[in-house]
């Protein structure tokens, strides 16, 4: 089966392949900087990380841009609250979204780009639709009709056709039942920051900098558009209607919404105040990796309710993996290549491949690594297991976390936010136990670069050994 995305828009599991070339041409809606960012927003984040690489696993190159809303009604008000400046107050903010995000492991798209960088796009983007007649003037504000175009509502599959002209609304987010006349210019206010343009000073929508953004940098119809599914509704119906207004063409092929992360059964969000960022969670002890690997592991349009049972769930399953990377690499083997292993292999490969290649169903993905991580297990205690299958194994697990990745230690990034030492995940004391007598064992067959090797690997995880005139103490660092 070809690699199929739900689309929003159709309604319909369509198979993907960027327009023409080879270069996936994608948008994604980020952070508004006004405070630290929660991990429901992450979760939004890193669904579009998976989306990343799984579409660079399938040979394509990306050309990903992501936006950095740092103007809008909120930031304005932080900001004079905390009496600092736009650009002061949000700079924080967006540093720590990076910092954050590195810890994640989130790639960062090929552009990042800040809305106040780039008022002169929007600002040409609403004269095009101020020509084309789709704008109207009022109290100093300029607002996009929506009557003027017919096919409003076709992303969040709404009827709007009995709405009333002229109705207007000037805040950025609201509801279906308050579709209307959507601002694109606000006038400028007393004490706020605004810009100077011809058709008055102010400052933009929220709405008008991703048309203008992603068209600046994409073209005019882009491959992929994603947010989080809150945004559907009105921003990317607005989108949409800006930008086809403009070009007279499809302004995204495919639209990939992403469901809420919950916490006890409500939406996890910044107004309801039932909230944890990254760094809550870090400070509480639990490991960038395990939140990820969390977030990643719920097939993206599913909702995701967090528990801390969950998380720490999450943490077991790295760790059962770690251990059986551990046991690859520091156990010997008989000789030789043992074909069902190297079948098993591609089996698990493939069904991986499948179930990311179903709309990203990282659930199926994940079931094929554990089912085959059980089935390598036994094979290893039945000594089917040989020398040469090491690769057949390494290999799925490289596939594993080219995607997830949480295998690999961390980066400095990550341990540098929680002061943590930037350890492995903790090994198990059956494994330290396991791995000591392999080391004794070595040392009578005065195999003594292996018995190295093995202390090399438990120091690694944070193990210390003694050898006493006893036998051997170990202790973690
Ligand atoms: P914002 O910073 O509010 O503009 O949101 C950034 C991204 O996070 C958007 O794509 C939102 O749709 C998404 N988002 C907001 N709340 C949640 C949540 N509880 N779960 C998942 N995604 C969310
Ligand atoms: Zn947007």
């Amino acid at each position: 089966m070809p690699l199929r995305f739900y689309n929003t828009l159709t309604q319909e599991s369509e198979e993907f392949r960027p327009l023409g070339d080879n270069i996936v041409r994608m948008y994604t809606c980020g952070p508004t900087v006004y405070n630290f960012v929660h991990i429901g927003n992450f979760r939004t984040f890193t669904f579009q990380d998976i989306l990343r690489r799984w579409l660079a696993y399938r040979g394509y190159q990306l050309n990903h841009v992501m936006n950095v809303t740092d103007v809008d009604d909120k930031i304005i008000l932080n900001a004079a609250k905390a009496g600092k400046s736009l650009e002061d107050y949000t700079a924080s903010y967006t540093k720590a979204f990076f910092e954050d995000a590195a810890a994640l492991r989130l790639q960062q798209p090929e552009h990042v780009v800040p809305a106040t960088k780039h008022i002169g796009s929007m600002v040409k983007a609403i004269e095009q639709l101020a020509a084309r007649g789709f704008t109207y003037t009022s109290e100093g504000s300029t607002y996009f009709r929506i009557d003027a175009f017919p096919q409003y509502g076709k992303l969040s599959h709404n009827d709007f056709s009995g709405i009333r002209a002229g109705a207007r609304v000037e805040v950025d987010e609201y509801d279906k039942a308050d579709a209307r006349d959507f601002v694109l210019w606000k006038a400028r206010r007393n004490g706020e920051p605004y810009w100077e343009t011809p058709f008055g000073d102010g400052r933009p929508g929220w709405h008008i900098e991703c048309s203008a953004m992603a068209m600046e940098y994409l073209g005019q119809t882009l491959d992929i558009h994603a947010g989080g599914v809150d945004l559907i509704f009105p921003h990317h119906e607005n989108e949409i209607a800006q930008s086809e207004s403009i070009t007279g063409k499809p302004f995204a092929r495919f639209w990939l919404h992403s469901e809420h992360l919950h916490i006890e059964s409500q939406k996890m969000s910044k107004s309801l105040g039932n909230f944890y960022t990254l760094r809550d969670l870090l400070e509480l002890g639990y490991q960038p990796e395990s939140i990820r690997y969390l977030l990643a592991s719920v097939p993206y349009r599913k909702k995701l309710n967090f528990t801390f049972e969950g998380l720490k769930a999450a943490a077991k399953s790295i760790e059962r993996l770690r251990d059986f990377e551990l046991r690859l690499t520091s156990t010997r083997f008989p000789a030789g290549s043992n074909t069902e292993i190297a079948d098993l292999s591609h089996a698990a490969i493939r069904q991986f491949e499948e179930g990311m290649d179903d709309d990203l169903n990282t659930a199926e993905a994940l079931a094929a690594i554990f089912e085959y991580v059980r089935a390598v297990n036994t094979a290893i205690d039945e000594g089917r297991f040989q020398e040469e299958n090491r690769w057949d194994a390494a290999r799925v697990l490289e596939v594993f976390d080219s995607v997830f990745d949480v295998l690999k230690p961390r980066n400095g990034n990550g341990a540098a936010l929680n002061g943590s030492s930037g350890k492995l995940a903790a090994i198990s004391e059956a494994e330290i136990e396991k791995l000591i007598n392999e080391r004794s064992q070595a040392k009578k067959t005065r195999d003594f670069a292996r018995a190295d090797a093995i202390r090399a690997t438990l120091t690694e995880r944070g193990i210390v050994l003694e050898d006493t005139k006893d036998g051997v103490r170990w202790k973690r660092k």
